[in-house]
């Protein structure tokens, strides 16, 4: 006989990304499908250690699917890195009935769930929520399409200045650690290069490329640059490439603005799916997983492996960019 779950605490931690509010909706109103109690923690971790925790019902999620950002705030917990931390916070779950959390986030998220489990003996799943798309363990994870869909629409602007003064722009994209933003925005914005971490950059053969590629009739060129592929990101890349070809570059760096806005219908149904797949594996017993999607659909895996393997990035879509950037 599988223990049902009587009530569930749900969180945001780390990063935030858009559809994080649509997954605290699917989470919620599921529960209450199910028949489970819901209280949403505020400032992820940190309030689960103060005790920030109100009940959610329906009606209280209600009018945010549309809504960038967390309605349950998201912050970084240095006190849950340490085993005392980790303690008050199954406290304060014990102390409010909790006996089951849903988790919004990213890897650090899971590692520090899954210490909650393990000392703790709290029922723990994980839902991916970052725009870096780079969660081993589901093959999209949630605001990264509307991450993508922002930086496109820049870059579209900036190649219509581009091929009006006939420049060189460097559009800097987020993904400290992984190229999947640049990938994807550079293959649909037709960037001329593409700079991430993943591949070695070599400052003399992107200048090269640059140069024959004028060479050979282009006027304009769009370079896109994940901010980790770098020493110095987008702007050391400007002044490496001014030096080699004398092009007159100009360099953007989107930042921030990728996180915000409206999730995209992609991000909001991802989200959705994620959501109530989190509750119904929880109430069948499921736990120490994360939920995801891949082309079986739904999916769970381990929540170890989502930190201990890494998520390779799309090799022939890498291929495929380099084939078209002629
Ligand atoms: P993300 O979940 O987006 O990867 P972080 O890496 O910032 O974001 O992690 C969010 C929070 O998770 C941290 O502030 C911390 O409270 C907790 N956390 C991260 N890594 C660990 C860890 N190794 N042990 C315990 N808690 C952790």
């Amino acid at each position: 006989m599988v223990r049902r779950v009587k009530h569930i605490g749900v969180l945001t931690s780390g990063g935030d990304a858009p559809g994080m509010n649509a997954a605290i909706r699917a989470v919620v109103r599921t529960a209450i499908h199910e028949d489970i109690e819901v209280s949403g923690i505020y400032r992820g971790y940190q309030g689960l250690i103060d005790g920030e925790l109100r009940p959610l019902g329906a009606r209280s999620v209600a009018n945010i699917i549309q809504r960038g950002g967390t309605i349950l705030r998201t912050a970084r917990c240095q006190a849950f890195f340490t085993a005392e931390g980790r303690a008050r916070a199954a406290e304060t779950l014990r102390e409010n009935g909790v006996d089951a959390l849903a988790v919004i986030g990213g890897d650090g998220t899971y590692r520090g769930a899954a210490l909650l489990a393990q000392e703790q003996g709290i029922e723990v799943v994980g839902i991916p929520g970052t725009i870096d798309n780079d969660i081993y363990g589901t093959d999209v994870s949630i605001g990264f399409n509307t991450a993508i869909n922002i930086a496109l629409d820049a870059v579209d602007r900036l190649r219509d200045t581009a091929a009006s003064h006939e420049r060189l722009f460097l559009v800097e994209v987020m993904g400290r650690s992984s190229g999947a933003i640049a990938l994807y925005v550079g293959v649909a914005g037709g960037a001329e290069a593409i700079l991430m971490p993943e591949i070695p950059v070599d400052l003399d053969q992107v200048a090269d490329s640059l140069v024959a590629a004028q060479t050979r009739g282009k006027t304009s060129s769009v370079v896109v640059v994940a901010e980790g592929a770098v020493e110095g990101g987008a702007m050391a890349v400007q002044r490496a490439i001014a030096e080699r070809c004398g092009y007159e570059a100009r360099t953007t760096i989107l930042g921030h603005v990728q996180r915000g806005g409206s999730p995209s219908t992609r991000d909001r149904v991802l989200a959705s799916r994620l959501g109530y797949t989190a509750v119904k594996r929880l109430q069948a017993g499921e736990h120490g997983v994360m939920v995801g999607i891949d082309k079986r659909g739904t999916v769970t895996v381990p929540l170890q492996d989502v930190w201990t393997k890494t998520k390779e990035i799309d090799w022939e879509l890498v291929e495929i960019a380099h084939v078209l950037a002629v």
